[in-house]
């Protein structure tokens, strides 16, 4: 389905063998990954994730730590018109292509990150993957009837722009909770560590659903260093809590994840 737009003049791309093309000729190549570039400003060599972190998101969820996660997504979603999904901040598309391959319906993947789509794009060649910023999707106007956000920045007013005139939204954001085990031992006080939360406090939408994902998982020494990799806290524990991290064999940990569903309109 034909939704994309022109990064450059904000006419519909139309895909042709191997590019885009807009009415007014602008065009972009498809990668032979299978992504397609539509950010314009490549100024910056490191957009998004660093590759040693994406690696490490990729050997996590190859785990299988994040099942229950996705299969919450997918039921949530189960009874909701979804002909057409965007997935939002998505990664090495490991959400992407779990709800893909549950619905087999039109599912787009779009992230800044173009090392990240790389990754999703070998994995799953049934999902449209663009590098493309969450604060100017190049998405048409009420082009999409849900959008997945998980444990990605919400830029709400794209949101409502893209969404259809009662889409919805799927937020999954950490709990407190999450990893508090980690937590513990890489910081002194955690108290002000919070995670990244995502709640959508825009009066156009009205939470219809939600729910916790809450679980305890053993990570074993291989594990933990890749989830370690994988978050923030990797940027923001001390060098003392790194080493007291290096000391631990494996670990008891809390899986706690906010999964919630928002709906356009009042
Ligand atoms: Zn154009």
């Amino acid at each position: 389905m034909d939704i994309v737009k022109c990064p450059v003049c904000g006419e519909l791309l139309k895909q042709y063998q191997a590019f885009y093309r807009c009415q007014k000729n602008h065009s972009f190549d498809i990668a032979k990954e299978g992504y397609t570039n539509l950010l314009l400003n490549q100024s910056s060599k490191i957009h998004g994730d660093a590759k040693d972190m994406l690696l490490a998101r990729e050997y996590v969820q190859t785990k299988g730590y994040y099942q229950t996660v996705a299969k919450t997504i997918v039921l949530m979603m189960k009874c909701l018109s979804k002909e057409q999904i965007v997935d939002i901040g998505c990664g090495i598309g490991y959400y992407t292509a779990f709800v893909q391959e549950a619905f087999h319906t039109n599912v787009i993947g779009i992230d800044i990150s173009k090392d990240a789509l790389k990754i999703a794009a070998k994995k799953n060649a049934s999902v449209a993957y663009y590098v493309a910023s969450n604060k100017s999707l190049p998405l048409m106007d009420q082009s999409v009837d849900l959008i997945m956000n998980i444990f990605s920045p919400v830029y709400i007013t794209e949101v409502k722009r893209v969404l259809n005139t009662h889409g919805y939204i799927i937020v999954v954001s950490a709990n407190k909770d999450h990893l508090i085990e980690l937590k513990e031992i890489i910081y002194e006080d955690i108290h002000d560590k919070d995670e990244l939360r995502n709640d959508i406090e825009d009066d156009a939408f009205k939470l219809v659903n939600e729910t916790s994902v809450k679980e305890s998982m053993i990570f074993d020494k291989k594990s933990l260093d890749n989830l370690f990799l994988m978050t923030p806290h990797y940027w923001t524990s001390s060098i003392k809590g790194k080493e007291k991290l290096a000391e631990i064999d494996e670990l008891l940990l809390s899986i706690d994840v906010s999964v919630k569903l928002y709906q356009l309109g009042k």
